[in-house]
């Protein structure tokens, strides 16, 4: 990016009503086969327009061709029986009903390869598709085939690069992958997660990101994060490494969380996509609190790499809250990009 500072989201952007129940998680469509597939790229075109009206530079479809982040991906895949359920504990926080793993994982077809031609279609701006990662990927799973974490893990590394290096030919400018799961398990991420992270991106020559996140702001979450004391450090324990990664991009949370904003000294050099949008509230923060979020992140930044941004996805939002909130992100980048312009 030439332009200073240039903005984006986390990911996810509120569905029209018309489409799903709005202000839901994992919301089930309301449209079937054909008018579904209309139905989403009209919600795409309403979500990409609502981002170029309040000035976002780095655009997405909003994920709104995806019911769920991680398990939409996982649908399109063969060996993962969605009929069989099991409880397994998300990311050591809550109990979910999740598909089980019941033999080899492969990728028959490309899952949002279209959907990303359609979004190229529609602008000529930078635009970056969202994935999951390959550790929130198992972890979202009962594994009764590989019966091991890193296998598995390590398969699914390998069908995103199928999936990656697709979408980088549909014209995606930027590949994020979605590891929440990275807050968490710190030991399981540093002996190989990155490294299955690295697998997902190898051979790419488009930009790639890495959002590492406190989660929506569900219930869930914000118990959690009451749990984790008056510093949030979770992300010492991986930056180091990631630092060294292949990776182009870190995407972090900033705004009302507890992270100490220093952290980000650690992954020096690399591209931060820096929260600046709390998504657990509906107040829409003022320009001015963006901007003073901004100029934090900048003594540990580069003004280079400082890419605004929100701390997660704003699916669980109303679309009035996520405009606001849109808008905010730009005006504060804006005020941040005039006063470094004045120091040149
Ligand atoms: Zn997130």
């Amino acid at each position: 990016m030439k332009k200073l500072l240039p903005t984006s989201t986390a990911g996810s952007l509120p569905k029209p009503s018309w489409i799903a129940e709005p202000e839901k998680l994992w919301s089930p469509w309301k449209l079937q086969n054909d008018e579904l597939i209309e139905g989403k790229q009209d919600a795409l075109r309403v979500a990409l327009q609502e981002q170029q009206q309040a000035g976002i530079d780095i655009v997405s479809d909003g994920e709104q061709t995806r019911q769920h982040f991680v398990t939409t991906f996982i649908e399109h895949l063969s060996g993962v029986d969605f009929e069989q359920r099991k409880t397994v504990k998300i990311r050591d926080r809550y109990d979910a009903s999740v598909p089980v793993v019941v033999d080899a994982v492969a990728r028959q077809k490309p899952v949002f390869v279209d959907d990303a031609k359609f979004l190229r279609e529609q602008t000529q701006q930078p635009i970056k598709w969202a994935l999951p990662g390959p550790m929130t990927m198992i972890d979202t799973l009962y594994d009764d085939h590989y019966k091991s974490r890193e296998n598995l893990a390590w398969e699914f590394a390998k069908i995103l690069n199928q999936e990656a290096k697709e979408l980088e030919a549909a014209g995606v400018d930027i590949i994020q992958f979605d590891e929440p799961a990275f807050n968490v398990f710190f030991d399981e991420v540093n002996d190989w997660g990155i490294a299955a992270l690295e697998k997902a991106v190898e051979g790419l020559q488009c930009e790639t990101a890495v959002h590492i996140c406190y989660g929506y702001g569900i219930k869930a979450n914000t118990d959690w994060k009451k749990t984790l004391g008056s510093e949030w450090r979770q992300y010492e324990e991986v930056f180091p490494k990631l630092q060294s990664s292949s990776i182009d991009i870190v995407s972090l949370e900033c705004q009302n969380s507890r992270v100490p904003m220093e952290l980000m000294a650690l992954i020096r050099g690399k591209k931060v996509m820096v929260g600046a949008i709390d998504v657990a509230t509906d107040t829409v923060e003022t320009p001015e609190q963006v901007a003073d979020t901004l100029r934090k992140a900048l003594e540990f930044v580069d003004a280079e790499n400082l890419y605004p941004s929100t701390n997660c996805g704003m699916a669980p939002l109303s679309r009035s809250v996520a405009r606001g909130k849109l808008s905010a992100l730009s005006a504060g980048a804006e005020i941040v990009r005039k006063e470094l312009a004045g120091h040149r």
